[in-house]
């Protein structure tokens, strides 16, 4: 059962999103190589608390850590480790939060150092198949619209869209209904009506989109080895049209710089805002 949000509940919704936004603002900050992804853990668990929140993935489903922290081959689900990030990983840094009775689900993935320009593209179109599915989620629209936009616009690239792990409804609850893929039809799935909130998250891979998990029974990785990109906002259905409730604004600004959507043309956190 899908449960709509009142405008209320979305602006306590907002406020659940624009922690882990922040969260990850501070982290692009400390992203670099040498550290590690363990490091990183343990100062967004503590940035979560002392703002007011409660890290949303720590425990649930006995996840170990605040974070999960995807590097390269590695899809989502990654458990932190000591390993120090090298010069040219890329690593999606996944983050929940738990405030106000609301859940927030927010993902960047992060470029470590010098980075392939091949690998850069992949973070690029990974990027706009997110705006892409964003955009698509709106009244008018069914769920498998907002996967049709993210896939079509990978498999032009020639990437392959992971076919196993989705986007979900957001709220009371880190994973309510609907499901939303990140591939699908046009015009298939349920309608999308006002107050619905949901997560949006591609999770493109640079080759086949296949993927397996680890021994450690999270980690999942391409079965070709190749990199994996992942983003994720959460998204508000008001007045018929998306709202993104979380941001890449502070990223941006940690980063020094704000990207253009090649879509929009406008700066791309602020696409909907
Ligand atoms: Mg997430
Ligand atoms: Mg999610």
């Amino acid at each position: 059962m899908i449960h709509y949000k009142s405008a209320e509940e979305i602006e306590l919704m907002r406020k659940s999103a624009l922690l882990v936004s922040k969260t990850l603002g501070m982290l692009a900050g400390e992203i670099k190589p040498g550290v590690s992804s363990l490091y990183l853990d343990g100062l967004a668990e503590q940035f979560i608390r002392d703002h007011g929140g409660i890290p949303g993935f720590l425990g649930m489903y006995d996840f170990p850590n605040t974070l999960c922290m995807s590097l390269n081959e590695q899809v989502v689900h990654g458990i932190p480790s000591k390993k120090p990030l090298d010069d040219g990983d890329i690593i999606s840094v996944d983050c929940g939060v738990y405030m106000n009775g609301f859940y927030g689900d927010h993902a960047y993935t992060f470029e470590v150092g010098e980075v392939a320009p091949e690998v850069k593209k992949l973070l690029r179109v990974t990027r706009e198949c997110l705006e892409l599915g964003v955009q698509a989620c709106k009244v008018g629209n069914r769920i498998e619209d907002i996967g049709y936009a993210v896939q079509q616009h990978a498999e032009k690239n020639g990437y392959g869209v992971v076919r196993e792990l989705v986007g979900h409804g957001l709220g009371r609850n880190m994973h309510e209904d609907p499901q939303v893929p990140n591939y699908g039809r046009r015009g298939r799935g349920k309608k999308i009506q006002e107050g619905l909130v949901v997560a949006i998250e591609p999770m493109i891979n640079m080759g086949t989109h296949r993927v397996k998990q680890l021994k450690d029974g999270w980690s999942i990785v391409t079965l070709d080895g190749k990199p994996s990109a992942h983003y994720e906002h959460d998204v508000a259905v008001v007045n018929g049209q998306p709202e993104i409730l979380s941001t890449f604004a502070y990223i941006y600004e940690a980063l020094g710089y704000t990207p253009e959507s090649p879509i929009t043309g406008k700066a791309i956190h602020d696409i909907t805002q």
